[in-house]
């Protein structure tokens, strides 16, 4: 039962205007003629005033910090009169003052602390750890942050014993995704089974989102909320006391989607294909992209109540793309079923319990949480909401978080059945709001120690991201040619696709013949008929290999797309000029062609500021465009007298990516050239072209 607008605010102490505006300043809309409140949004605005409130307390702590920390400079100055800031300790000196904490403990100590957080973590006085930081020449307050190793430091000559606390990532590894490398540093005997992830694939009609939908009907378990369910992109469901996960945005494409951006969200594929149509060109898409992403596939025979199913015959074509069933033999589970009817369900679920047990999935649920963004959205009245699947640690209410480029703390977490939770654990999903921004889907979260930490590096991520490091999941050509040049990469691995099946087959048949002995060698993740299309571009990327067109066209949509997960997209009119090139480039020697793209020019009308390799510019544009982070040829009276990069672009005093002809702009230029008024800037950049021979 929603509460009245009147009661809310009369419980948080305020009259309902201010209660509106308050409201609204801090990103929550209530209508002027609102009567009530929604529980959820009542229960986020008590945890923003309540905490507004402990800032002001925050606040208060600090002043009586800045007032001891005063005193304490005033003692030491005195102490140290005339005494140089000591930087190493003494062998003989006496031990450090004693502190009621034992000894013996190892205290975790994150990467950064506060003076204050580090005293009450040691049993230490502020006043000590102050005093000890001077004595080592660091003027600090209780409210600064010192770093682990200058933790350390003062630790050792306080006789305590610190070790590093699992910290945020690097921005970079947050930034792209490698969760991997978040996750590595696990203890293995922390670790616990988990349970699976989902996601269902196959081709269109034949049964993806029935079947999700009829696993999710016939497994609701009873909510407090009445069984109303919401989607929210994932739900859980349990059998026979064991939960599974399922992703419930059907298709490779999402699946791929989310690996191209590093993100691991899936364990287990279910590969749907209709028993009366068999495989068709999405099934086999399907297989290439759950084989490629090394995820076991349990292949769901579906539509069985059909007349004219005929599974065995499926089962026949499943096989000839490696799916051999158990019962010929095979090691591919599969199941007949019918979505539609409820039929076979109960069996598929059990087959996923199994698969999920010879998989081994393990999560250390004690860390600090990771989790995957599967979708977001921003809610009229809650702000920004996500989709989370923890892949290790345990999320829980008012931890502070980093998502992508934004940050925030949780401030609700709901299931799909819409149950209100506490806390999530490994492989648990949730949609959570108390997010600054709306994040992207295979944007990875981070649990961090606290909110300043949490805003600190998501604007480092931010910067990241401006600066033009996004998503860069795809090896670029002149990588690949580099990897093989030091011997790091034995096999390019290429998504082949031809304007027909008879040319299709012509080049796997040229490439596995002529390029077999070559000492790296070429894997072809899938081929297909048709246009390249953005699906293979997100495959190629994801698994760092290249896309190669014969006879196709290349969308602008594709071009975009490979730009940015920096893929090369390769297409050629000549098989033999294929295959040379392939040779060239499995011998190392292809050299990407680079291709100058002229941008446009700009006047000099004014410096604004000088220094050795850097100069700020007031220009105006004559022809064609000025882009951040172009190259720039300097020409004076008619003559190149340089180069340099356009490091950034304003417009009047906002940062701006392009500036058309005709404009005005600041230009922020680095490079030698000494920059006159009148001068001309030529602006180009330098682009690995796509091969149409
Ligand atoms: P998707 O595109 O793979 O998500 O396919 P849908 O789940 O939307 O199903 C496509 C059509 O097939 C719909 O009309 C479903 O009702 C129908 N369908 C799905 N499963 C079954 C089944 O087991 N038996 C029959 N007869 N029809 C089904």
């Amino acid at each position: 039962m929603p509460l009245s607008i009147i009661q809310f605010a009369k419980k948080v102490g305020m009259t309902k205007e201010e209660l509106r505006v308050r409201s609204s300043s801090l990103g929550f809309n209530i209508e002027a003629d609102a009567k009530v409140i929604e529980d959820d949004l009542a229960d986020l605005l008590y945890e923003e005033f309540t905490n507004e409130l402990k800032d002001t307390a925050d606040a208060y702590d600090e002043i009586i910090g800045k007032e001891l920390e005063k005193e304490i400079i005033k003692t030491q100055r005195k102490k140290t009169a005339g005494k140089p800031p000591l930087k190493e300790k003494k062998a003989n000196e006496a031990p450090a003052p004693t502190t009621s904490r034992d000894k013996k403990t190892i205290i975790e100590i994150p990467d950064t602390i506060s003076v204050k957080e580090f005293a009450e973590k040691t049993g230490l006085t502020p006043v000590q750890v102050i005093g000890q930081l001077m004595h080592n020449g660091i003027l600090a307050n209780i409210n600064q942050q010192i770093d682990y190793e200058t933790a350390h430091i003062i630790a050792q000559e306080m006789s305590i014993q610190i070790k590093r606390k699992h910290t945020a990532a690097e921005s970079e590894d947050i930034l792209k995704g490698d969760i991997e490398k978040l996750l590595k540093e696990d203890d293995p005997s922390l670790l616990v089974t988990r349970p699976p992830v989902v996601s269902i694939m196959g081709h269109v009609d034949h049964g993806k989102t029935q079947l999700l939908d009829s696993i999710r009907n016939t497994n609701v378990i009873a909510t407090e909320a009445g069984g109303i369910t919401q989607h929210i992109g994932a739900y859980q469901i349990n059998k026979k006391g064991k939960i599974i996960t399922f992703l419930d945005t059907p298709g490779h494409e999402a699946f791929t989607a989310m690996r191209a951006r590093g993100a691991r969200a899936t364990d287990i594929a279910i590969l749907v294909v209709a028993a009366d149509e068999g495989v068709k060109p999405q099934t086999i898409e399907a297989i290439n992209h759950a084989k490629e992403a090394k995820i076991p596939i349990i292949v769901a025979l579906n539509k069985m109540d059909k007349p004219n199913a005929n599974p065995q015959r499926v089962m026949g074509e499943l096989s000839e793309y490696g799916l051999n069933p158990e019962e010929w033999g095979g090691d591919t589970i599969m199941v007949p079923v019918s979505a539609l009817k409820n039929q076979g369900l109960d069996k598929l679920l059990e087959m996923i319990l199994v698969v999920a047990e010879l998989s081994d999935l393990k999560a250390n649920p004690t860390r600090p949480a990771v989790g995957t963004v599967i979708e977001a959205h921003l809610d009229t009245n809650l702000g920004p909401v996500a989709t989370i699947l923890i892949n290790a640690g345990t999320l829980k209410i008012m931890d502070s978080v980093i998502v992508g480029g934004t940050h925030g703390r949780i401030k609700l977490m709901k299931d799909a059945n819409n149950n209100r939770l506490n806390q999530l654990k490994p492989s648990d999903v949730a949609q959570i709001a108390g997010l600054n921004k709306t994040p992207q889907a295979g944007d990875l979260l981070q649990v961090v120690n606290n909110e300043r930490i949490a805003r600190q590096k998501a604007e480092e991520i931010s910067g990241l991201i401006k600066e033009g490091a996004i998503q860069n999941m795809g090896m670029g050509l002149s990588e690949i040619v580099n990897q093989i040049q030091e011997g790091k990469l034995k096999t390019v691995k290429v998504v082949l696709k031809a304007d027909t099946k008879g040319s299709l087959e012509a080049i796997k048949e040229s490439i596995a013949n002529e390029l077999k002995s070559a000492e790296v060698a070429v894997k072809i993740i899938h081929s297909g008929v048709g246009n390249i299309t953005e699906s293979d571009v997100m495959m190629a990327a994801a698994s760092q290999g290249l896309v190669i067109g014969f006879h196709t066209n290349v969308t602008p949509q594709v071009d975009r797309l490979s730009e940015r997960l920096r893929t090369e997209v390769v297409v050629y009119k000549i098989i033999y000029e294929l295959l040379d090139d392939l040779k060239k480039l499995l011998m190392g020697l292809l050299e990407p062609e680079i291709a100058i793209v002229e941008l446009g020019k700009a006047k000099v009308l004014k410096i604004f500021y000088t220094q050795k390799t850097e100069m700020v510019l007031g220009c105006k544009i004559l022809e064609g465009k000025a882009k951040a982070k172009a190259k720039i040829r300097v020409e004076h009276q008619k003559e190149i007298i340089g180069e340099g990069i356009l490091e950034s672009l304003k417009i009047v005093n906002e940062e701006v990516k392009e500036v058309e002809k005709g404009g005005e702009c600041g230009i922020r230029f680095k490079g030698k050239p000494k920059i006159e008024e009148g001068d001309i800037l030529q602006f180009y950049t330098e682009e690995t072209r796509h091969k149409t021979l």
